[in-house]
């Protein structure tokens, strides 16, 4: 066991802007004033060999490949797909940020596109630029049913948001879950049942092979026409056109897509002018510095004091 009584050097490892990046290294070397995070790239040949623990934003799997006693790696994004898929070293442990800051953030992304559907904010712009005064029927939150996939950080704070504003909330998970006034759906079945049900989709889940394209031609049909969909989480977990042929003929109302297949949505496509789609450039929830920081201090101080890696993905299962 190592004691954090030593001076720890720890590579960040990553392929972000060089601006980001100091900002990152001058943060985390505030909150581990005992260690000192350096570029892997100023690491010298015994240090790599000495390296336990990485910290890593959007790593270069070559730079972790050389780092033969390295253990663990912390990332500092919430999902953590492209490095699991990445990742060619099973033995090395991948702990993703997990941030009450950034929970909090996500549902309050979630309760404003949530608010922005409800009360019909595209149809009133639509209707702005055409001059139209036309007032449509108010529906209350509570005649109003939200759907939200993935009820883990993000979406079970998303959903008790959610609740706080009186909307009717069902959730749907690999595991059942219990969370205050929101009814629980799992399986191929639940699926089903919940997205039948559902005025307002809100995607919250990792993607693994499990989710991918898990929203396409057929569930999304199981949406009552009218509905919309919100999603947060990652671009493949939707069929972009099959989505698209339902917003085109107005069996499905509007999409808010934080997220998409390709990133940056390449200039040619399509979605960006979609006259049913808003799209966002993956701004739900951005990583905090300050309260990122703080909890990567934490997981690698307790790492040292007590040998203890924290929580990781389950490769198998995908996140
Ligand atoms: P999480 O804590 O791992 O929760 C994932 C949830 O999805 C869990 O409830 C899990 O079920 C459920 N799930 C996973 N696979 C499933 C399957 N095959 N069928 C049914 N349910 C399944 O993840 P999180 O922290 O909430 O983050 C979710 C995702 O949000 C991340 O993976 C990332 O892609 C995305 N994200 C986006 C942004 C943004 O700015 N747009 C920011 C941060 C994160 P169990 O609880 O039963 O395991």
């Amino acid at each position: 066991m190592i004691h954090n009584d030593h001076c720890m050097t720890i590579p960040f490892v990553s392929r972000i802007d060089s601006n980001e990046a100091k900002k990152w290294l001058q943060a985390l070397n505030h909150v581990l004033p005992k260690n000192r995070i350096v570029s892997i790239n100023d690491l010298t040949d015994d240090e790599r060999r000495q390296v336990e623990i990485a910290i890593v934003a959007d790593p270069d799997p070559r730079d972790l490949a050389g780092l033969p006693r390295l253990k663990w790696v912390q990332s500092l994004w919430a999902g953590v797909e492209q490095l699991l898929a990445e990742m060619s070293d099973l033995t090395v442990k991948i702990v993703r940020l997990q941030d009450p800051q950034m929970a909090s953030t996500m549902a309050e992304a979630v309760l404003t596109w949530t608010l922005y559907l409800h009360r019909d904010m595209p149809l009133y712009l639509q209707q702005q630029r055409q001059k139209v005064w036309w007032q449509h029927d108010l529906v209350l939150p509570s005649d109003r049913t939200i759907g939200i996939l993935g009820l883990g950080n993000l979406g079970k704070v998303s959903a008790e948001k959610l609740v706080q504003h009186g909307f009717v909330v069902y959730g749907w998970s690999r595991t059942n879950k219990q969370i205050a006034d929101v009814k629980m759906y799992t399986g191929e079945a639940g699926l089903k049942k919940m997205l039948s049900k559902t005025d307002i989709l809100v995607v919250l889940l990792p993607h693994t092979t499990e989710t991918e394209n898990l929203l396409n031609d057929t569930t999304l049909t199981y949406l009552p026409q009218g509905a919309s969909i919100i999603n947060f989480a990652r671009g493949c977990i939707i069929d972009e056109r099959a989505l698209q042929k339902l917003l085109d003929s107005q069996q499905l109302k509007h999409a808010v897509l934080d997220v998409f297949r390709n990133e940056p949505l390449p200039q040619t496509d399509s979605l960006w002018t979609h006259p049913h789609v808003t799209v966002l450039p993956h701004i739900s929830a951005p990583t905090n510095v300050e309260t990122a920081c703080e909890i990567v201090a934490k997981n690698i101080s307790h790492y040292y004091s007590s040998g203890t890696i924290p929580a990781f993905i389950d490769f198998k299962r995908g996140y």
